[in-house]
């Protein structure tokens, strides 16, 4: 994840930037003005923000809580404020390009308020109805759905199969819906922690594990951290700054409490990045490492941009950068690194094994991803009737995921609000799309390359070329509409799920292989 600076609710006293002219209409000047004086004040705020934030992080005590709860607090509030403020400019004619796609930004930056007040139910339809239609209501969504459901209804049917030959017909039948406490996630949502059930025999083991190359060769934490710097050196970035390896917590203090989940940060907007981890030598953390690393190359390649434009191109483009880097950590750039023997090298008769591992989490995410906004959606549309709000969830889960609860589960119970990002108001789509994006950024750079071979086997390291493109669209920030962003890497206007598909297209034929013959829905 990213420690999000810029897309933070935003706080500022309004009283500073409204216009003084009260009495009469406001004009595109006012516009200008307003936004301007917005920008250098949530400047300030975010940089401060973000002080107290990674000192709370990394030093939890009673004391730096309360202060980030304070400061907190008053971003959330005063966020509200300001989006509500930024709409009074909307309608205003002949705004400015920037102007205009700053106040839908300053309005976008509200994530949903808790309905306490009066009026407040109306602006949550309202904002529900926003964020629908900022992926085309849905449209979007459900064609890349359309593209990658066949992959998952195999992974589906596949794991239905092996779930009954180790617990049996009386917990899971062979037909029908998986009982979702079988999948090893608290919510279903990815199954990788089932993988020793599902292994496929002799395939499973791919002959060498990333964690002890890196223990046999003598890394620690840190070496890691700067061999996930060289992957972006060798495509041309520079070098992270002295400041990074001197204010990064790389791994977990001996003397104090701290935050251990990874982020990554940029404190003053420009070029004091740094990540937060609690490293040890693994191969998830090599991965981890090469992911938070793509936020700060992100962070940094925005960093000439205004205020309001220090953010990814959609809410999926940040999180997906990090990890299309991460899917490029392949034998053949272990070798590169020197990390792992040419001759070690899998046969292509391990791909499954690879390919199955990850899609144990990657593909069975997919739909999980796409209901979470679906739900949500249908409530604050008025579409979800109170008195149904958990069989809405139950319903959903079904029909996406293929699913049921073990037990029998009614009103009384809220199932939706055991995942944090449905009380804590995250949006959720931005995983979906990022799982999806991440795929099209990876063939998008081995198609520079000019790769040849299965596509999961491709490795870009050291490519100046995919660097310079993937430079172009990171250095637009939020300043275009996505579609611009995404053309400059890719070539395309339009997200693509065909990427992913055609990732895992030596695991679908064999799914297809074992599935024979089955019955595979629910
Ligand atoms: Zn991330």
């Amino acid at each position: 994840m990213k420690f999000a600076v810029s897309s933070l609710a935003l706080a500022l006293s309004l009283s500073l930037v409204s216009p003084a002219l009260a009495q009469t209409a406001p004009t595109a000047a006012d516009a200008d003005k307003f936004v301007a004086a917005a920008e250098k004040e949530l400047g300030d705020f975010t940089i401060f923000n973000a002080q107290v934030s990674w000192i709370n992080q990394t030093y939890i005590t009673d004391d730096t809580d309360a202060v980030a709860a304070r400061v907190g607090a008053q971003g959330t509030e005063l966020g509200v404020r300001y989006a509500t403020e930024a709409a009074k400019y909307q309608a205003i004619p002949n705004l400015s390009y920037d102007t205009k796609r700053k106040l839908d930004l300053l309005r976008g930056g509200l994530t949903l308020p808790a309905p306490t007040t009066e009026g407040a139910a109306v602006e949550l339809n309202t904002i529900a109805t926003r964020l629908q239609s900022a992926y085309g209501k849905g449209k979007v969504t459900d064609k890349l759905w359309a593209q990658v459901k066949p992959l998952y209804d195999q992974l589906h049917c596949y794991t239905r199969t092996k779930l009954n030959e180790k617990y049996g017909d009386a917990v899971q039948a062979k037909t029908g819906p998986i009982r979702a406490d079988l999948l090893g996630n608290m919510w279903a949502q990815e199954w990788g922690n089932i993988y020793e059930i599902v292994a496929p025999k002799g395939a499973g083991d791919i002959g060498y594990d990333t964690g002890e190359l890196l223990k046999s060769k003598g890394y620690d934490p840190i070496k890691m951290v700067r061999t996930g710097e060289g992957f972006y050196k060798s495509l041309g970035f520079d070098p992270l700054p002295e400041t990074f390896w001197q204010r990064s917590q790389i791994t977990k203090p001996a003397d104090r409490e701290v935050v251990c989940h990874a982020s990554a940060w940029d404190l003053d907007n420009v070029d004091d990045l740094r990540i937060k981890m609690c490293t040890k030598v693994n191969a998830d953390d090599f991965r981890t490492i090469h992911h938070e690393l793509g936020h700060n190359f992100y962070q940094r390649a925005y960093n000439k941009q205004p205020l309001l434009y220090l953010n990814g191109a959609n809410d999926g483009f940040h999180e997906a950068i990090g990890d299309f880097i991460a899917l490029s950590i392949t034998p053949q750039y272990l070798v590169q690194i020197g990390l792992l023997d040419a001759d070690k090298v899998p046969s292509a008769d391990k791909d499954v094994g690879l390919l199955l591992r990850q899609a144990m989490d990657k593909v069975a995410f997919l739909p999980f991803g796409l209901l979470v906004d679906k739900y949500r959606w249908d409530i604050f549309a008025g579409k979800t009737p109170i008195g149904q709000y958990n069989k809405a969830w139950t319903d959903l889960r079904l029909k996406y995921q293929g699913i049921i609860p073990p037990v029998p589960r009614d009103e009384t119970n809220f199932d939706a609000g055991a995942k944090y990002h449905v009380p804590g108001n995250v949006p959720y789509t931005r995983y979906f799309l990022a799982r999806i994006l991440q795929f099209q950024f990876y063939k998008a750079a081995c198609d520079i390359a000019k790769w040849k071979g299965p596509l999961h086997r491709c490795s870009f390291y050291g490519n100046k070329e995919v660097g310079a493109r993937l430079n172009a669209m990171l250095a637009m920030g939020a300043s275009k509409p996505w579609p611009d962003a995404l053309q400059a890497f890719t070539g395309s206007r339009e997200m693509d799920g065909t990427a992913m598909v055609a990732y895992f297209k030596p695991l679908m034929t064999w799914l297809k292989q074992q599935n024979k013959g089955k019955t595979c829905n629910w």
